[in-house]
């Protein structure tokens, strides 16, 4: 009897979730037979080259190398099988041509590439994740339970039956979460991954989804993910962590520069810095993305760095207990709207263009960014979404990063989630999207 690599049996009566998540950051998967497993990790399983550039509202928005014709496959990778459900297995599925070679816009593939591209830059990476998401009604209408308390005690006892579940399917799924809390947003849960390296964190966003949305619906709720589940609440983060080691030594702690960073992990952060204006709609680019990206909504919605610091895009996590390699930084622009794997190879590879650039460290911001008198004030990355995208089509950074297919696919596919929703009120928009992330 085959068993998933954490040695779970799999019947031949079983089934196999292959995802892969697509430019508009929507989880799609196929369900194959466990007989057929070998088939789907070898051979993979056809889709259309649409697959990727599917809208969050099931148009298609088509481009010169993302057409209805021709077919390519998807091939599950078995080493990460993991067990989701009674009689149900998860794995993620990277997309190859017909002949077997790899799609180069396929998002996995972008970051596997980025990753071999630290690698050979003697970098290693490691990256953490948080998922915030609200709890709503089966059908994605709002809870309404009275008083929410954020951080609450109570809040959290109310949602007992879903913390419950949720232990239940990480645990089938030995997937480990580090915490979980009540948020400041009204019906706003938070819970943390523990770091991995990067293909793998993002592989794990998307499990952690698909477990978060099945524990829910065993709880009967709903959930959403959307960067902005219901208009005037509180926004939902997918912020990134990122430690990175050169020659084995950490680069966020243990050094002479502000708060315990080297020289060239100041170098990394104005690598993000400097690419995070023409990046912004690959982080947060929906058309609820901008109603999160606030000033005073801890999104980081400045364009600078600082210690604990909730209103910088960039926000340093110092060292625990003395011990450098724990030191990290937290992008927190980023939403779940955002495809996790193209998110963290623009991460990573914006660090890595300011350390080989050698870029000198930008001033860290340790107040509140938005202060009147600060001498330099950083800019306020709130944009809206044609701008944003603007910039992310004239990318030089972004063209070499993700390739000409991806970024143009990318593009078109935000261009018609705007035309889509552009003449809908405020509270029509987030519920278009509010459902669109969730597995
Ligand atoms: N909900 C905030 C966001 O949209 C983050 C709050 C926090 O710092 O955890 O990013
Ligand atoms: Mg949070």
């Amino acid at each position: 009897m085959a068993k998933t690599p954490g040695g779970a049996a799999i019947d031949p009566g079983d089934l196999i979730l292959g995802t892969a998540v697509d430019y508009a950051g929507v989880t799609r998967g196929k369900l194959v037979p466990a007989d057929r497993l070998d088939a789907f990790a070898e051979r993979g399983v056809g889709c259309s080259p649409t697959w990727l550039v599917f809208t969050a509202g099931q148009a298609i928005a088509s481009t010169g190398d993302f057409t209805v014709a021709g077919d390519w496959r998807l091939r599950l990778d078995a080493k990460m099988l993991t067990p989701v459900d009674e009689g149900m297995f998860w794995g993620p599925a990277s997309i190859h041509y017909q002949q077997g070679d790899r799609v180069a816009g396929c998002p996995r593939h972008v970051l596997e590439r980025v990753v071999q591209e630290a690698g050979a830059a003697g970098c290693e990476a490691r990256t953490g994740t948080e998922l915030e998401f609200v709890l709503t009604r089966p059908d994605g209408s709002a809870r309404e339970l009275p008083g929410w308390l954020g951080y609450g005690a109570r809040s959290l006892r109310e949602a007992e039956p879903f913390a419950r579940a949720l232990v239940d399917y990480f645990s089938r799924a030995g997937l480990r979460f580090e915490q979980f809390h009540a948020e400041h947003g009204v019906d706003q849960f938070e819970l943390s991954l523990e770091p991995a390296d990067p293909v793998t964190t993002a592989d794990r966003t998307v499990l952690a989804r698909i477990l978060i949305s099945r524990a829910a619906a065993r709880a009967g709720y709903g959930v959403s993910f959307s960067p902005m589940s219901f208009t005037g609440r509180a926004g939902n983060g997918a912020h990134l962590h990122l430690s990175l080691t050169r020659a084995g030594v950490p680069l966020f702690g243990g050094g002479d520069g502000a708060h315990g960073v080297t020289e060239a992990g100041g170098a990394a952060i104005a690598g993000i810095l400097q690419a995070l204006p023409e990046l912004l709609a690959v982080y947060a680019g929906t058309p609820v993305s901008e109603l999160r990206l606030h000033p005073g909504n801890a999104s980081g919605s400045y364009a600078c760095w600082g210690l604990e610091n909730r209103e910088a895009a960039v926000r340093l996590v110092q060292a625990a207990d003395g011990r450098p390699e724990t030191a990290n930084i937290e992008l927190k622009v980023i939403d779940a709207g955002a495809n996790p794997y193209l998110a963290a190879a623009a991460m990573l590879s914006s660090a890595l263009a300011g350390l080989t650039g050698g870029l000198p460290a930008p001033a860290a911001v340790d107040g509140d960014p938005g202060a009147p008198g600060l001498p330099c004030p950083p800019p306020n990355l709130h944009t809206p979404l044609p701008e944003s995208l603007a910039r992310l089509e004239r990318s030089d950074f972004a063209a070499r990063l993700l390739g000409a297919e991806a970024l143009g696919g990318l593009v078109a596919v935000r261009r018609a989630e705007l035309a889509a929703t552009a003449d809908l009120a405020a509270d029509e928009r987030t519920a278009y999207f509010r459902l669109a992330y969730s597995c």
